[in-house]
């Protein structure tokens, strides 16, 4: 386990550890994998396999898939399996007989799984439904690797607030946010003028407007680099998976807005980059591939060896850079408007993304409509008036209800102007 840290960006963003010093791990470390049956849960599982001796499966959790977790409980002879479905439990019950692994089900398992006594969590659930589990490690002072994006999107301000008052330690597990964690510590806040994070350009970097408005689902999960998830293959495609990242560097560094800018970079290879005062920029390269950062976050604050390809720069020859197109990717506006506006904007923009991308994959409404039906749930939220501080996750889990009604309900007219 790491010892005290020194940490990062001043009494409310302490939670995100700057510099330690070395420690080197003795006995196996026990871990918890939230969200243990997607994609980010599937790289992490891959590097606990390739050091068994290494670590100790505390609990595993899924929604509800119960075949692969109750397949993945066995493997790693976890202690207990959460499945989120309440109406699963026998199923897993019955999957893990003979086993001593314990189970439970419903949302309160879930946060169960991440209470116990694990020294490391990976916070991997996908959307909102990742907010309530991640704050029961962060209550614990547990070590998080954080890869969901929500946490900090709906509630960043009140997640590090409580997380640094738990003396919890954030680590970024997202690659762009891996990348500027590890740059970072070549300088202090006051030298630091702002950070890059890089963006693929997705499947449409170079497409025109009227072709992305028209894009199918086949086309939108077609990314050129990176091997993830439905939701957030579509978010890239969209650019508002680098407006959520936006939104979440700035809460988990403390940093303005204006701090900080995206580059498109089709090769994916520089993940994230901190320029200093001197004009040093320092940045993280690395092939894509999640299992680096998770890596970095598991091994933390060691390095531990990784399986994933080495980069071959020479192979590769060029690296290229362009200055993102917020005309035809107007969800990366929106993200710097809703961060600008705070006080709850940035839940109602992941929320109303979600509604929209969940309509754009059941054919209800096109891809060009996704950021329309975003722009209109934030205009109608900043009419309301409802607009204050988030003071805890209830308040962001009213914020994310009342954003996902709104859209739901504007989805038949925007479906209808796009078409
Ligand atoms: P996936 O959809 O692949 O996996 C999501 C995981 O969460 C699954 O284990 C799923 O279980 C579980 N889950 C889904 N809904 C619930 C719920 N309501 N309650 C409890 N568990 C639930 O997502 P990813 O792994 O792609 O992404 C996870 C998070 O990490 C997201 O926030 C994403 O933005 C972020 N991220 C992902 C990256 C990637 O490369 N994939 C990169 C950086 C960040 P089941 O299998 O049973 O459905």
């Amino acid at each position: 386990m790491a010892s005290a840290a020194v940490l990062w960006f001043g009494e409310n963003m302490s939670a995100v550890p700057l510099r330690s010093s070395k420690t080197v791990a003795s006995a196996a470390r026990s871990v918890t994998v939230l969200g243990a049956t997607g994609s980010i849960g599937d790289s992490t599982m891959d590097l606990l396999r390739a050091s068994p001796d290494r670590y100790q499966v505390e609990a595993l959790t899924a929604n509800s898939n119960v075949a692969a977790l109750a397949k993945l409980a066995r493997e790693f002879d976890a202690r207990f399996a959460a499945i989120a479905d309440p109406n699963l439990l026998e199923d897993l019950q019955d999957a893990l007989a003979g086993t001593g692994t314990e189970c439970g089900a419903g949302e309160s398992a879930v946060i169960e799984a991440a209470s116990r006594p694990a020294d490391w969590v990976m916070a991997a659930v996908s959307g909102a439904a990742g907010l309530k589990p991640a704050l029961a490690a962060v209550d614990r002072g547990a070590t998080v690797a954080l890869a969901n994006k929500e946490c900090l999107v709906c509630a960043g301000d009140f997640f590090m607030q409580r997380a640094a008052k738990a003396g919890a330690c954030i680590l970024p597990a997202d690659s762009e946010h891996n990348a500027l964690f590890q740059a970072l510590g070549s300088g202090n806040r006051e030298e630091l003028i702002r950070v890059i994070i890089t963006a693929s350009g997705g499947p449409f970097r170079t497409w025109a407007s009227a072709d992305i408005e028209q894009a199918t689902l086949a086309q939108a999960l077609k990314h050129p680099n990176w091997s993830m998830g439905q939701k957030i293959t579509i978010d890239s495609a969209s650019m508002m998976n680098k407006g959520l990242e936006v939104i979440e560097a700035s809460y988990l560094f403390a940093l303005k807005p204006d701090e900080i800018d995206v580059l498109v970079h089709p090769q994916s290879i520089v993940h994230g980059m901190v320029e200093f005062s001197d004009r040093s920029v320092v940045a993280q390269l690395g092939v894509p591939d999640m299992r680096i950062p998770i890596a970095h976050c598991l091994g933390w604050p060691d390095r531990i060896v990784g399986p994933s390809a080495k980069l071959d720069l020479a192979k590769i020859g060029q690296l290229t850079f362009e200055v993102p197109d917020f005309k035809r990717f107007p969800g990366l506006r929106l993200a710097y408007d809703a961060l600008r506006t705070g006080n709850g904007a940035t839940a109602v923009y992941n929320a109303a993304n979600e509604v929209a991308v969940a309509a754009f994959i059941a054919g209800k409404i096109r891809f060009g409509a996704i950021a329309g039906l975003v722009e209109a749930t934030l205009e109608d939220w900043m009419r309301s008036g409802n607009q204050a501080p988030l003071t805890s996750a209830d308040d962001a889990i009213v914020v994310d209800h009342i954003a996902r009604n709104k859209a739901a309900t504007l989805l038949p007219q925007i479906a209808a102007k796009a078409s």
